[in-house]
């Protein structure tokens, strides 16, 4: 099957052609260099708009989403959320969580996410439950969205007794990667077995780790304060570009110049950070009095330092995070908001985080990206400025997975107010906007 995408605009301002066979990019030439298409290609004219390629969720609690209309977070704090959804993951069934983890997903695909690494809870409360819900999906949503499934322990292992047997059992049912919650041990010295122990099961399995780490306002718990530790451990192991943290909050409150220190090493150790701003400016600073922490690690020292980071959703309503429409251009506008960044560099740096330097985290970056040999995972956008996608957050006109459309937005927006100088009544000012970009 072929088809073309016409006069796509890169968010470099170039315009191009970009040809796909049986769901590959094969060809990026310059708009029109080519002359008409002929044959029996599929063609859609992108008329300028900007075309990104499919965004990725690199963190995602597809199978906790949705909770929050059952019962909220008592006092806001991570215990107070770890808690409530400890309780009603009693009441999971394996339809109640695929029910959830469908509207999410559709959700996520109709805001142009292609990938999603999923972290579902592996623990004796639910058992495997999650995770066969995600592996069922992975087939069922082949199609449309990749889906990277984590068996994550988010109530400990040593603290949670049956947790490491169940670990193994889904990482021998095909579960992608191996997670990890570092800091829900009783002891220091349990946190530091726990690191071990996902490693051991990284290495014994041959997939990436993906960690909760330092999720905290400040590093006076060292439960909280690993990343240093992990950064040595994955060194150590030849780990690198294989291991990923997410939250790294505590980060924030160290000096800066302790903080560049780590991220230096945690840049030179290979190791990925995933800042979850919406859970993470949800659930800390719930002790400050005033000063009220934001509790996201430094982006921008992030990038200085060299380290691969993407952003994520982490959770969708639920005690985590009552908010949020699994929309990647939505978190990522929350991203700059609370880090400081603005501009077209830095805003296009951003938008990256959701993609390409995504793709590297989630290690599918040898197929990523709009070019020859890449996967045709696509978004066309209802904005022709590059500058606009993520300030605007424009429509997602058309999702594409490996060349084929799985969601397509139209909208008509219609101003009513007269046309000044005009007397003729409201509807000879009626405008329509219909699929008209937002910048001309
Ligand atoms: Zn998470």
């Amino acid at each position: 099957m072929d088809l073309i995408l016409r006069t796509a605009r890169l968010t470099d301002g170039r315009l191009v052609d970009v040809h796909v066979t049986d769901g590959t990019i094969v060809r990026v030439a310059d708009a029109g260099a080519d002359g008409a298409p002929t044959g029996a290609a599929d063609v859609v004219d992108c008329a300028g708009r900007v075309v990104i390629p499919g965004l990725i969720e690199a963190h995602l609690h597809v199978d906790k989403a949705l909770l929050d209309r059952e019962r909220p977070n008592p006092d806001g704090t991570l215990a107070g959320a770890i808690a409530v959804t400890g309780e009603l993951k009693r009441g999971f069934t394996h339809d109640s969580v695929r029910d959830r983890a469908r509207t999410l997903l559709d959700q996520a695909i109709t805001n142009g996410t292609t990938l999603v690494r999923a972290h579902p809870d592996v623990d004796p409360i639910v058992g495997l439950t999650g995770v066969e819900v995600l592996l069922g999906l992975r087939d069922e949503y082949r199609d449309a969205l990749d889906l990277q499934v984590v068996a994550f322990p988010q109530e400990g292992i040593a603290k949670a007794p049956g947790t490491l047997a169940l670990l193994r059992e889904a990482l021998a049912a095909g579960a992608d990667v191996i997670g990890g919650c570092t800091y829900n041990e009783a002891t220091l010295a349990a946190c530091h077995e726990h690191v071990e122990t996902v490693l051991d099961l990284a290495e014994e399995f041959g997939v990436p780790a993906d960690l909760h780490a330092d999720f905290a306002d400040d590093t006076s718990d060292p439960r909280f304060a690993l990343a240093g530790h992990i950064a040595d451990q994955v060194a150590a192991r030849g780990l690198q570009d294989r291991v990923a943290l997410g939250h790294v909050t505590s980060l924030a409150s160290l000096p800066r110049a302790s903080r560049t220190d780590l991220l230096l090493k945690l840049a030179a150790a290979g190791v990925a950070v995933v800042p979850l701003p919406a859970t993470d400016l949800h659930l800390g600073g719930r002790s400050d009095d005033h000063d009220v922490r934001r509790g996201v690690v430094p982006v921008r020292e992030l990038w200085a330092a060299g380290v691969t980071s993407a952003y994520s959703s982490n959770n969708v309503r639920n005690a985590f995070t009552p908010f949020g429409n699994a929309d990647m251009l939505d978190i990522g506008l929350l991203l700059a908001q609370v880090g400081h960044l603005s501009g077209p560099d830095d805003l296009a740096r951003v938008l990256e985080m959701a993609t390409a330097s995504a793709a590297g985290v989630v290690g599918v970056a040898d197929t990523y990206g709009i070019r020859p040999g890449a996967a045709a995972d696509l978004v066309v956008l209802s904005t022709t400025d590059p500058a606009g996608v993520l300030l605007d957050r424009p429509d997602r006109d058309l999702v594409l997975k490996r060349g084929r459309v799985v969601a397509e937005t139209t909208r008509t927006t219609r101003l009513t107010r007269p046309t000044p100088g005009l007397t003729t009544g409201l509807t000879t000012g009626l405008t329509t906007r219909s699929k008209e970009p937002i910048h001309a």
